[in-house]
């Protein structure tokens, strides 16, 4: 008999999913509630997201259930952010790899604590750079012509944070638009 983590019910071992060589900690039947509710819960879209405090990137169909989960486990997600929106999970499960592959932490990094950003010029770092100045370009397509200063000064700022973001990709290209952002 083994006690279900959730509902509490003292249960015999085939109302448990196996895991690995052993089994879940919650009941079939518990299983399968948190598995509908997480259904419910699921996005209309795929979101690649960035939690600071871990150096973290990792991808999701339900960001709010994601968070939640990483905080059970002791993450700390303050300030966490979505650095990309997506379709198609294959499309942000790119995004995600590429991240990865400059030296961004994920579940498949866990442990390698040691790596370090890399600051070399190469075309991944370009395919993110370009990235994120198209969704700059966005920002302020999407201002539309006479709007109010104050959502042009807000663009301006969320423009100036998704640069910072990837400042360390090529430091003085992203410094120099940075820059120009401020001066104007
Ligand atoms: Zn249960």
């Amino acid at each position: 008999m083994r006690e279900c983590s959730i509902c509490k019910e003292l249960k015999t071992i085939d109302n448990f999913h196996r895991r690995g060589n052993g089994h879940r900690t919650e009941c079939k039947s518990c299983k399968s509630i948190i598995d509908s509710k997480r259904k419910r819960d699921r996005d209309p879209f795929f979101s690649v997201y960035y939690i600071p405090e871990h150096h973290y990137v990792g991808m999701t169909n339900s960001i709010k259930y994601r968070m939640q989960e990483h905080k059970t486990k002791g993450k700390i997600v303050d300030g966490y952010e979505v650095i990309g929106i997506y379709e198609r999970a294959v499309d942000a499960h790119l995004a995600e790899t590429i991240l990865h592959s400059i030296g961004y932490y994920g579940f498949y990094y866990k442990g390698n604590k040691k790596k370090k950003m890399a600051y070399l010029d190469n075309k991944e770092h370009k395919k993110i750079i370009d990235c994120v100045l198209e969704q700059n370009a966005k920002l302020f397509q999407n201002l539309g012509e006479d709007c109010p200063k104050a959502d042009y000064e807000k663009a301006k700022l969320e423009e100036r944070r998704k640069l910072r973001r990837i400042m360390d990709l090529d430091p003085e290209k992203i410094g120099r638009l940075v820059k120009d952002s401020l001066d104007d």
